[in-house]
């Protein structure tokens, strides 16, 4: 995009969780590799509609800017991304922006995604360490596990996977791919592995793995391309084993 040409977005905007809708038209000048998240930084510094309307700073969440951190994530001409990852000049104009619809609102483009760290505590998505330091070094990783377990901890707990998921939302308590992802990987961990049980048991729990209907879609957003669908269908197989040899001990 040269610069000096403008770029066109339209925004829903909402000033709280129950406040009405609007929508909202704005023009920023453009230029080479232009983001999402800088249009919006350009409509922060100068908050005036297409049509000359002075009007409130979009509010939306940011933090790394180079997709490690998932805080900009929003639903972009349709799709489920992060504005600092997507390039206006590879976007349709009016470039669409909505926030995330299976998280609560809390104004324009930001959205609470606290329950995915919530649900990270139900299924124990950590390694127990209290208490372990005199035992001295734990087990060691095979490289090769270590580079399995690598693909799936690149997790950034951003909600894609969560939003285009048809089971996932508010009126559901299933705790979503991500979540499953995270039980995968502590539970092939050589430390991780102790507490397997736990986090298996979590997930056979109301709102665990028995809230997936396979759509897949979480895989086919996941900007990560972790491999959410073999998680899932790793995890499940663990979770059945389980139940199985608790009604034969
Ligand atoms: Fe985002 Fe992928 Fe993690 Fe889901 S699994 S929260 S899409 S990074």
């Amino acid at each position: 995009m040269a610069a000096g040409e403008l770029v066109t977005l339209k925004i829903k905007r909402q000033d709280a969780r129950d406040a009405p809708p609007r929508w909202e038209t704005f023009a920023v000048p453009g230029q080479e590799n232009l983001n999402v998240h800088a249009a919006l930084m350009a409509i922060q510094r100068n908050p005036v509609t297409r049509d000359g309307k002075k009007t409130a700073p979009v509010v939306w969440d940011s933090a790394c800017l180079e997709e490690v951190c998932g805080s900009c994530t929003m639903i972009i001409n349709g799709r489920v991304r992060q504005a600092c990852a997507a390039l206006v000049d590879d976007l349709e104009q009016p470039i669409e922006l909505r926030p995330m619809e299976k998280f609560p609102l809390i104004r324009d483009l930001a959205v609470d995604r606290s329950r995915i760290f919530r649900d990270f505590g139900r299924v124990h998505a950590w390694i127990h360490l209290d208490g372990t330091h005199d035992l001295g070094p734990g087990p060691r990783m095979a490289p090769a596990l270590a580079d399995a377990r690598y693909e799936l901890s690149r997790c950034m707990a951003c909600g894609c996977c969560l939003e285009a998921c048809p089971n996932y939302g508010p009126r559901s308590d299933y705790v979503g791919a991500a979540v499953v992802n995270q039980v995968r990987l502590f539970n092939l961990h050589p430390s991780g592995a102790m507490h397997a049980g736990e986090r298996l048991d979590a997930l056979l729990e109301p709102g665990g793995i028995a809230g997936c209907g396979n759509s897949q879609n979480c895989v086919e957003v996941c900007p990560k391309d972790i491999p959410l669908t073999t998680s899932l269908a790793d995890t499940m197989g663990a979770t059945t084993r389980r139940t199985l040899h608790k009604l034969l001990r």
